[in-house]
């Protein structure tokens, strides 16, 4: 069976296809194209909203944005992976509440770019999307996309924002923000820091506590191995709720343990044993002890991964990160119970077909998963995978191979 691969565009290709769209649109010539990686996470998987430590790579896979501003104070936006019709409104109009859709995740950012940085000037702007970042796939397009216009914005606008690391972290909350409270999804910051802010040839070390980041050389042809990322093409229905409860019950049980964040947890089994009542969560919700003891020890023992991981890769020995992997999603699937068939038949089948290790990636429920694999063994793992979906009865996935790329900027 052969299996699918989802490459990346070339940079060239991409803004030229962005601008081919500005063009049959908006009958003008965009200022320029800009654009943003979708990210595929390593290891520390629902740590961002628990103080904690996640270790995104940015992908070769990109959302591009063709952009030129507007003299009417009007937004107009299309979108190759949309139905190309033009979605329009006065940028005053753009505010929480007010934007449905996917133009929520573009023209919020614009909303919120001016909430973070009072003394940003925007106008109006047009706006064309093309991307080859596979759409709801765990990857986030939707951080993509965000960061992608975030950084046309502060180009075109002249915010100055995209210059430092600094100006990155408040963009990445910009696009954050834009995320939560305009296009109405719950997110943690991972995506966004990751696309903003990480670079080439590096997984990005997150401290979701302080928001500093590191950037750890990560190159895993040099060891003859392959990141190939396992697109389930199962819906991932974070929507349905569950993120927000996993997020409420983390939150009770720090309440209990009088700490801010699960992060502060220094001793697991005296935690653990101090959970040994059912709690009422701040949003009201009944959680009972096992529950809040599985959730807080995923968060706990993942963070402790991150660092182990980390300490691997400092040792030259990435090689050997394959059983924290598969720790990981034993502990997402078990204790957090965020994974869902298809991604434990990915894994499985990957390990099976000789990869050192395989976890679930993003935040489940369908989307991607990620096997570390030995470059000889690339095709024989997809095809392994692409096997057992069949025999599951499975939508056939789709695969693509991970190298570390670089962040948001300006393509043409
Ligand atoms: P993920 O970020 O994992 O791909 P999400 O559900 O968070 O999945 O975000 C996907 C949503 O983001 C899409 O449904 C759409 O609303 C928006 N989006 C992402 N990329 C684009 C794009 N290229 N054009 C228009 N909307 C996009
Ligand atoms: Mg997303």
């Amino acid at each position: 069976m052969t299996a699918a691969r989802v490459r990346a565009w070339d940079p060239a290709d991409g803004a030229r296809r962005a601008t081919e769209l500005f063009r049959a649109r908006f009958a003008a010539e965009p200022d320029g194209v800009w654009s943003a990686p979708g990210r595929v996470n390593l290891i520390g998987e629902h740590t961002d909203y628990n103080g904690g430590l996640c270790l995104p790579i940015a992908l070769p896979h990109r959302t591009y944005v063709a952009l030129g501003t507007a003299d009417d104070g009007r937004v107009r936006l299309t979108s190759a992976q949309e139905d190309r019709s033009t979605w329009e409104m006065p940028l005053a109009s753009v505010v929480p509440g007010a934007v449905d859709g996917w133009p929520g995740y573009a023209a919020g950012v614009a909303w919120s770019l001016t909430v973070e940085q009072p003394d940003a000037r925007l106008g109006g702007f047009a706006a064309a999307v093309d991307s080859c970042v596979p759409y709801g796939a765990g990857l986030s397009s939707s951080a993509a996309l965000e960061c992608a216009v975030a950084v046309a914005l502060d180009d075109v606008f002249a915010v100055g924002l995209a210059a430092t690391d600094a100006g990155r972290a408040r963009l990445a909350h910009a696009c954050i923000r834009a995320e939560n409270e305009v296009a109405g999804a719950a997110t943690g910051g991972m995506d966004q820091t990751a696309a903003l802010r990480a670079s080439a040839g590096h997984a990005l070390l997150y401290d979701t506590r302080d928001g500093s980041v590191q950037h750890l050389p990560f190159d895993l042809a040099a060891h003859g191995l392959a990141l190939l990322v396992v697109d389930t093409r199962a819906p991932h229905r974070l929507v349905d709720g569950q993120y927000a409860a996993r997020r409420d019950t983390c939150a009770a049980a720090a309440l209990h343990l009088g700490v801010d964040t699960l992060r502060e947890v220094t001793d697991l089994d005296a935690a653990l044993a101090a959970l040994d009542t059912e709690l009422t969560s701040p949003a009201g919700a009944t959680v009972a002890p096992e529950v809040l003891r599985a959730r807080t020890r995923h968060v706990v023992t993942e963070i402790a991964r991150v660092e182990r991981f980390v300490e691997l890769l400092a040792q030259g020995r990435v090689a050997e990160v394959g059983p924290l992997l598969d720790a990981s999603h034993a502990s997402l699937r078990d204790d957090y119970q965020v994974s869902c068939a298809e991604l434990d038949v990915a894994v499985e089948a990957a390990r099976g077909a000789g990869a050192l290790g395989a976890r679930m990636t993003g935040g489940g429920f369908g989307g991607s998963a990620i096997a570390l694999v030995p470059v000889d063994a690339v095709d024989a793992v997809a095809a392994a995978v692409s096997t057992a979906f069949d025999a599951a009865g499975f939508t056939a996935p789709a695969f693509l191979v991970a190298d570390a790329a670089g962040p948001a900027g300006r393509t043409a």
